[in-house]
């Protein structure tokens, strides 16, 4: 069955979603919807913006014009509205906020998100990425309770460290939410992370490749097996 995920936002606002990681959404009496940092909930002074692309600029930039590599950072700038005309606007915003994110919140609903561990996600990469096959498990917990702490993401975490071992590092607000109540929709979307990103895999590799500097370059095979002298050749 093909599904129609501007109809499900839709369904989602009309029956209490207010906030969708650091945004708010409102429904406009005269129809539409508002869309808005929700730490700007009060502020009269906004600018106000028509169009869902702008979404995508927005976006991009934190409060002092840095460039936001990980879109769903907990620093998305404040100090705008957007007006949108019906939901496929509405939808079409969000995804520039946070790409995919609506999507897989409802693949997480109907039951049909796989999550992938992270070991699986290290196991299968090539190139210059294939070291961080070689991340050990101490080192990769320790990653992953800094560069995914809510600090640095907003998203929980769907994945396990390995097949059979759970993640150690990172607090309860980090982890699978409860499961959803049909009668009571969250009036929050939590944003899933149900596989690693580039920028978790990249710094796994940094890792790796820092131990793996300070060690120094591995022992040369040919000390451990030195080559024989050759036999003197017998006196005349
Ligand atoms: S792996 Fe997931 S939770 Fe961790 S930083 Fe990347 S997107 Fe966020």
């Amino acid at each position: 069955m093909k599904r129609n995920l501007t109809t499900a936002i839709e369904k989602w606002v009309a029956g209490g979603l207010k906030f969708v990681g650091q945004l708010s959404i409102l429904s406009l009496p005269e129809g539409g919807y508002e869309l808005r940092h929700a730490e700007d909930a009060d502020k009269p002074d906004l600018d106000t913006f028509h169009s869902p692309s702008k979404a995508r600029s927005i976006s991009f930039f934190d409060n002092a014009g840095e460039y936001r590599p990980l879109k769903t950072a907990p620093n998305l700038q404040h100090g705008w509205r957007l007006v949108l005309k019906d939901a496929a606007e509405l939808r079409a915003a969000l995804d520039h906020f946070y790409p995919a994110m609506t999507a897989v919140w409802l693949s997480h609903l109907e039951n049909a998100l796989t999550p992938v561990a992270l070991r699986d996600t290290l196991n299968r990469q090539t190139g210059m990425y294939a070291a961080t096959k070689r991340l050990q498990d101490e080192e990769g917990q320790e990653l992953v309770g800094r560069a995914c702490a809510a600090s640095s993401c907003t998203k929980r975490i769907l994945w396990n460290f390995g097949p059979n071992q759970p993640l150690t590092t990172l607090e309860a607000d980090k982890l699978p939410p409860a499961p959803h109540n049909e009668s009571k929709p969250p009036s929050q979307m939590p944003l899933l992370c149900h596989e690693a990103c580039n920028i978790l895999v990249a710094a796994c590799r940094e890792v790796v490749k820092k131990r793996e500097r300070a060690a120094g370059p591995p022992p040369d095979p040919s000390a451990a097996h030195p080559t024989p002298h050759p036999t003197p050749h017998a006196a005349s």
